[in-house]
């Protein structure tokens, strides 16, 4: 077979420990023999970034915003046990949120779901996507304990000498106090990253906050995704999707009653526990995929797990592990669809789509990683190391592409 070519690189952002290894293995059975791969290579590892002064996850970024899609590895957060461990000379920040920084992005978590492992709520059918705000409420908050009576006042000192002054409380005695923010323009990026993302995937939108109770603030979230919605409404109607707002008690309750198959946009505290609580819900962690979109339209695809720092360790004894790449897989095939749709590169995006059954035929199979072998019912699963598992997609996949 002809290997399929490539126009525009990927952005390749490698990372750490087993997920590394796994990079690699998933490189090498699956993506080498099968297309002309292109990528612009960035080590994330933590030993290059601590080598570069950590500018070559700026650079991966900037990388990303000039060639639009990325692929991205698994990567270290550095704590005071990683200093010791990697001889660090920094605790360097957080490569995923540097990159959400620099794209202004919104992530877009979404489960990896098959017929043999059932979802916690029974009538979920097809996957839930989380899209999370990703900056400011109380995450950006500023905080008083009181201790005797007083009151308390939010004041804002406009550039032009404005003064808007509100009374928040009179206390009769201890209490505590809660600062938030957000801005416009925050809410505006997450707004169309979020209608844009759903223009993509061709599903609808929810969007819920409490703007009841909360007039301004959530009324402002509400406000402004209706006008961004104004300029997506004519795309959305072509694709057959919609846009739908409620309260965020109604949006839990109908979560709960629907089928699935849509993206959920949250403020960011919504996002935060939802997100947890939804891929609960669906399974596995190491069957959650997930994608940052910029509010221009770059991409930057990985796994929603992290290095999976166990396996790693055993893996370093020299034991064989059953780590579960599907989530790195799927961050892959994202990256190589989304580039030939871009390029108009077909076979690239039938290599994609090839890819993900390739793995669907295996775990439908019964061909699983150690992982969903316990999650599995109504077969008779078989556990295989990471490796076995790649080798019996790399078989499917070959048949699937006459190669
Ligand atoms: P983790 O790597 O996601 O692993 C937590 C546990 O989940 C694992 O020990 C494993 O359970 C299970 N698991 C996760 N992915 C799996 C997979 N693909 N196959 C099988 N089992 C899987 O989270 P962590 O241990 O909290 O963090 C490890 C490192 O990753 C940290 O240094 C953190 O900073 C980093 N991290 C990076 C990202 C990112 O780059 N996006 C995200 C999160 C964390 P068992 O051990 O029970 O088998
Ligand atoms: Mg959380």
């Amino acid at each position: 077979m002809e290997k399929i070519k490539m126009t525009t690189p990927l952005v390749e952002m490698d990372g750490d420990e087993m997920t590394r290894i796994l990079w690699k293995m998933i490189k090498d059975e699956l993506i080498l023999p099968f297309v002309d791969l292109k990528t612009e290579y960035y080590d994330l590892g933590l030993p290059y970034r601590d080598k570069t002064s950590d500018q070559v996850t700026i650079d991966s970024a900037n990388a990303t915003k000039r060639l639009g899609v990325a692929v991205k590895c698994a990567t270290i957060t550095p704590n005071v046990q990683r200093m010791s461990e990697y001889n660090l000379h920094q605790m360097w920040k957080s490569p995923n949120g540097t990159i959400r920084a620099m794209l202004d992005g919104t992530v877009f978590r979404t489960p990896i779901t098959i017929p043999s492992i059932h979802p916690a709520v029974k009538f979920w059918k097809k996957p839930i996507t989380i899209a999370r705000h990703a900056y400011g409420d109380v995450y950006r908050d500023v905080e008083i304990q009181t201790t005797e009576p007083g009151v308390a006042k939010l004041v804002f000192e406009g550039a032009s000498g404005e003064r808007i002054e509100e009374v928040i409380h009179e206390f009769s005695g201890p209490g505590v106090i809660e600062g938030m923010h957000n801005t416009d323009a925050s809410i505006r990026s997450f707004a169309h990253s979020c209608f844009k993302y759903a223009l993509d995937v061709k599903q609808t939108l929810w969007f819920a906050t409490k703007d009841t109770i909360s007039k301004k603030y959530d009324g402002r979230f509400k406000a402004i995704f209706e006008e961004v919605f104004q300029e997506y409404k004519d795309a959305f109607e072509a694709a057959g999707i919609e846009y739908f707002y409620t309260l965020i008690d109604d949006a839990v309750a109908r979560v709960m009653r629907s089928e699935g198959g849509f993206i959920w946009a949250c403020k960011n505290y919504d996002g935060d526990v939802m997100s947890d609580m939804v891929s609960t819900a669906f399974g596995s962690l190491a069957m959650m995929t997930s994608v940052l979109v910029s509010p221009d339209g770059k991409y930057e695809y990985e796994a929603a797990h992290g290095t999976v720092t166990r396996h790693y360790y055993k893996y370093l004894k020299g034991e064989e592990t059953s780590t579960n790449p599907m989530a790195t897989i799927f961050a892959w095939s994202g990256a190589f669809r989304k580039r030939g749709e871009l390029d108009n590169l077909p076979e690239l995006v039938n290599y994609a789509n090839q890819l993900e059954q390739a793995c669907f035929d295996t775990l439908n199979e019964g061909l699983e990683t150690k992982d969903l072998v316990n999650l599995s019912e109504g077969i008779t699963p078989k556990g295989l190391t990471s490796l076995e598992f790649l080798k019996e997609i790399r078989k499917r996949l070959e048949v699937r592409l006459g190669a």
